[in-house]
């Protein structure tokens, strides 16, 4: 199984892959930018230089890059809406240039618009970057969410339904992050509902598009619609979801990344990777 968390990129981008190896990560994420800002600094050819030389040196692979939580490709306001697609588009060029080979990002709220228009916005935007991003070899993977106020994806037909009206087909998978889905009311507890859920996913999205998993615990119930992360096996989902998902054979080689609450140091990294590591028995 390819385990690892999300690493900060404070001190340089190349600094998440010296942080990843540190605690033992195979894979990460990692955000472009700082994430609470719109504006983005150049990466210089240095940048990107260092970074590669990184990873060939730690060995990570795949790094997977998620988007700024400002972007919202789904807003009825045509000015954030403008500002969201652009903005998404500088992330994608990035990604691109450090050679990542997935954006991961929340599809978008509709704000009160309704749930279809909401679709129907994502996937225009993705349409309009994908005109301009020639030559890239960059995947967007929509998320799974847990369908807190009127974020969509929080269904696996509504992902499905973005995909049908996107036209590069071809560039779209889903990142599939246990907390939210869970939340939304996939249950994976035991053997009968996690084979249900991915039979779902299967039949209605299509199991080839799950490109990487979050694996995170949940704060908060089945189907309670709220976003709240916790340490693996300290939550309502608990150790058996995660036992099953990394036994699963089908899913050896998707990239399995962290999202939990974290301090500096990063040792409840070290002990969420020590637990999920301890439940593989294949
Ligand atoms: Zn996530
Ligand atoms: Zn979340």
């Amino acid at each position: 199984m390819l385990l690892g968390a999300h690493m900060s990129i404070s001190g340089g981008m190349f600094m998440s892959l010296e942080r990843g190896k540190s605690i033992g990560c195979q894979t990460i994420q990692v955000f472009t930018k700082n994430v609470n800002q719109w504006k983005a600094k150049l990466l210089t050819k240095k940048d990107i230089e260092d970074y590669l030389e990184h990873q060939r040196k730690t060995g990570i692979s795949p790094v997977v890059a998620h988007d700024s939580y400002l972007i919202n490709l789904a807003s009825p306001d045509p000015e954030s809406y403008e500002k969201s697609i652009e903005a998404f588009f500088i992330e994608m060029e990035r990604a691109e240039k450090l050679g990542i080979p997935y954006l991961i990002f929340h599809p978008g709220a509709h704000l009160g618009s309704g749930e279809e228009e909401g679709l129907k916005r994502i996937a225009d935007s993705i349409n309009w970057v994908y005109k301009r991003a020639r030559g890239f070899s960059l995947k967007l993977l929509l998320e799974t969410t847990a369908g807190q106020g009127t974020n969509l994806g929080y269904s696996f037909e509504q992902l499905a339904r973005i995909i049908d009206l996107v036209d590069k087909k071809k560039y779209m998978g889903v990142c599939y992050d246990t907390c939210h889905t869970f939340a939304a009311g996939y249950d994976i507890r035991d053997k009968s509902s996690y084979n249900k859920t991915f039979e779902d996913f299967d039949r209605v999205i299509g199991l080839e598009r799950l490109k990487v998993f979050h694996i995170n615990d949940s704060k908060k119930g089945l189907g309670s619609r709220i976003d709240r992360h916790e340490h693996i096996g300290k939550g309502m989902l608990g150790i058996e979801a995660f036992r099953l998902l990394l036994n699963d054979k089908q899913f050896k080689d998707t990239p399995m990344i962290l999202e939990t609450p974290k301090g500096k140091e990063m040792k409840e990294d070290i002990m969420n990777l020590k637990i999920l590591r301890g439940l593989i028995t294949l």
